[in-house]
């Protein structure tokens, strides 16, 4: 009965021109607007804010009409003002009809982390809103200006160094991430609310929280590595504090000479590799190797 009414509601929305459908055929094209399984009812349709707005509406409307909305995955119209659940957060409001694989856990994730922020608003209508200008509106220069400076401020110089010739794409793609912090670390994965808050120990043991600053810079096992490398190369040990900026001093911290800096780079590359890779075996191998093996390593990947 439910997708009857649903049924009723659509034809009509297309009839007076409120929701456009999408098109199949190219001669004689035919407008699709929905189409009903025994349990599902997916709505499709062009893309526009006009088509979205209506379908917040059919949405607004079918739930006063039916307890149990089937709008599982439109998402959109649940992020955006949902009348009942004010009070439960994001993650409780949304339901999956299967359990999520782990791509679209991250997704979740990052999504629920942008959603934060959001509280739902009794007397408020919904509308469009376009944070970073909140007079003049989105224009796609100030998009353009947002995106080219988030990139300038946390990486600098660093983003100009995690390519390398003679470094595997693999290495160079864990380093762009690291540097962006995107690495599955295990705060990283508290914030998404993958892990439980309890799981935050780095797997050295040393008691500390597994943040991507502690694992590759800070930890009594992993940053002694580079105490290692130091009198390896007969560089300074650095105590710079953010991995961009450890990236860029290390490079420039044997001479001055471009091959010097190409050799310094790759080391830190074949670094963070080395440490993220021993963290995983000890994490999901139960395997372990000393700070002295993890150094031949280096040395072996240096030498290729
Ligand atoms: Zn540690």
């Amino acid at each position: 009965m439910a997708a009857e009414g649903l049924h009723v509601l659509m034809e009509a929305m297309v009839d007076s021109n409120i929701f456009t459908g999408y098109n199949v055929g190219m001669n004689a094209p035919v407008s699709v607007s929905h189409l009903q399984f025994a349990d599902d009812t997916p709505l499709m349709g062009t893309k526009s804010w006009a088509n979205i707005r209506a379908l917040r509406a059919v949405h607004v409307v079918f739930e006063t009409i039916v307890e149990k909305i089937p709008f599982l995955y439109l998402g959109l119209s649940e992020i955006l003002g949902c009348s009942e659940n004010k009070s439960i957060s994001m993650a409780e409001m949304w339901e999956w009809r299967r359990p999520l694989r782990a791509w679209e856990e991250e997704m979740l994730g990052e999504c629920q982390t942008l959603l934060l922020t959001v509280s739902l608003q009794d007397h408020y209508s919904d509308r469009w809103q376009w944070q970073p200008d909140l007079e003049g509106g989105y224009t796609v220069r100030c998009a353009y200006h947002l995106l080219t400076e988030l990139e300038a401020v946390p990486l600098g110089a660093a983003a100009g160094l995690i390519w390398h010739p003679q470094v595997p794409l693999k290495v160079s793609i864990l380093a762009w991430r690291l540097l962006r912090d995107r690495l599955p670390t295990k705060a990283n994965l508290i914030t998404r609310a993958i892990l439980p808050s309890g799981a935050h120990l780095c797997v050295s043991g040393c008691g500390a929280v597994e943040s991507a600053q502690h694992l590759f810079l800070s930890c009594s096992m992993f940053g002694s590595l580079w105490s290692h490398v130091s009198s390896w190369i007969g560089s300074s040990l650095l105590t710079t504090q953010t991995l961009p900026d450890h990236f860029v001093q290390f490079t420039s911290s044997a001479g001055g000479s471009r091959g010097h800096r190409s050799f310094m780079q790759l080391i830190w590359l074949a670094c963070v590799w080395v440490v993220w890779t021993e963290r995983n075996h000890r994490l999901f191998r139960g395997s372990a190797d000393t700070s002295l093996h993890m150094l031949d390593k280096i040395k072996t990947f240096s030498y290729r």
